[in-house]
């Protein structure tokens, strides 16, 4: 790294800076596990919590290039943005799983899962870009990573629970590392359930450090329709009962950019002012339920916590993290 590139990170209130692959690691069929080092990562934030901390990373291009950031300002993003698509690399958004070692030697830890792509002749080198690189990935390739600096906004962390006295974590293998995450960093007397879904039997990652009041319950699809199985756990959990019949979503229904938090909505609904938590008699008073994982799967469980349950849009958080059928390419 030069000097000049030493400035420009210096810069602005965020990394923004190539970062170069230090392991790789195949942990399970659906996980790869990439950590990546180098001295832009000296100030890895978040300054708290990591939490479900989102971060952005950049693939090269079909050439292999990477774009340059040096001297980017503010405008970054429309710099790039106006790059043409098959020249700028492929932005996607992961979570950080671990931050390892500080100072110089900070290494920033990904599991990026790995997947079918419709676009199974794969011309388009965009569409599947992060699974394309990431089974590949090899010791010494760079990347350029958008994360949080220490001591600067970045925002990016979801989980907010409040007042809650009972939380909910629901996801899908994406969402395995934001999990991860909230229940490493969870206060020792915190009380809840955590469903997630993975593709198979070897996913589980059952080394997951949780506080004992949180019950951790993994579902393993094995070839079983998505969602399905989370859908029914999720829903016995609340209701104590186990429901009669499969959720159904119709396409119509399903927004692929599915983001409601208590704090903000996709489709532009209003949203509560602030994270709240009803001290009513409702069953469900206490509860902060924090949903991620395909945008049909979130959806069903909105519409069914939020329109049949009843609970308030200030208790969840549903994040579409990806679209089936859709390349989150930006
Ligand atoms: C806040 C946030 C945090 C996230 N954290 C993580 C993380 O830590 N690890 C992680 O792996 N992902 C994470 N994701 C999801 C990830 O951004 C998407 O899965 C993304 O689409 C992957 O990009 P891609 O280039 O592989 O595929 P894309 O180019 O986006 O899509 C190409 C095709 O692959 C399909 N596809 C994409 N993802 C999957 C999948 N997981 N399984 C099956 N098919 C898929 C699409 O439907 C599409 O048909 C996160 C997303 C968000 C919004």
């Amino acid at each position: 790294m030069t000097a000049e590139q030493n400035e420009y990170v210096a810069s602005l209130p965020m990394i923004l800076d190539e970062v170069e692959v230090l392991r790789v690691e195949r942990v399970s069929p659906s996980f790869v596990r990439i950590e990546l080092g180098g001295p832009a990562l000296a100030e890895l934030g978040p300054d708290g919590p990591v939490y479900d901390q989102r971060i952005k990373l950049i693939f090269p291009n079909a050439a292999g290039g990477l774009p340059s950031f040096a001297n980017a300002d503010e405008s970054w993003w429309t710099s790039w943005i106006e790059i043409p698509e098959h020249e700028r690399g492929s932005m996607r958004t992961y979570t950080i799983r671990d931050v390892l070692g500080e100072g110089a030697a900070t290494r920033l830890v990904v599991d990026i899962v790995v997947h079918d792509t419709d676009d199974a002749d794969e011309k388009d080198h965009e569409d599947g870009a992060g699974n394309r690189w990431a089974l590949q990935a090899a010791v010494g390739q760079r990347l350029v990573t958008l994360a949080p600096r220490k001591g600067q906004e970045f925002g990016g962390i979801e989980w907010e629970p409040g007042a809650a006295r009972r939380l909910l974590l629901v996801g899908d293998e994406t969402a395995v590392p934001a999990i991860r995450g909230v229940l490493r960093d969870l206060p020792a007397d915190a009380q809840g359930a955590v469903f997630v879904e993975v593709p198979v039997d070897a996913d589980v990652q059952d080394d997951v450090t949780a506080p004992a009041g949180v019950e951790v319950t993994w579902l393993p699809r094995n070839g079983g329709a998505r969602g399905e199985e989370l859908h029914a756990a999720v829903l016995a959990h609340l209701t104590g009962t186990a429901p009669a019949e499969a959720l159904t979503v119709t396409e119509d229904e399903i927004d692929p950019d599915l983001w409601e938090t208590p704090v903000y909505s996709s489709s532009g609904e209003e949203v509560a002012e602030a994270t709240a938590v009803p001290t009513d008699d409702s069953p469900y008073a206490g509860l902060y339920a924090w949903i991620a994982g395909e945008s049909k799967v979130v959806t069903g469980l909105r519409r069914k916590l939020v329109n049949d349950l009843g609970l308030d849009r200030g208790q969840v958080a549903f994040m579409g993290y990806w679209r089936e059928g859709v390349s989150m390419r930006s």
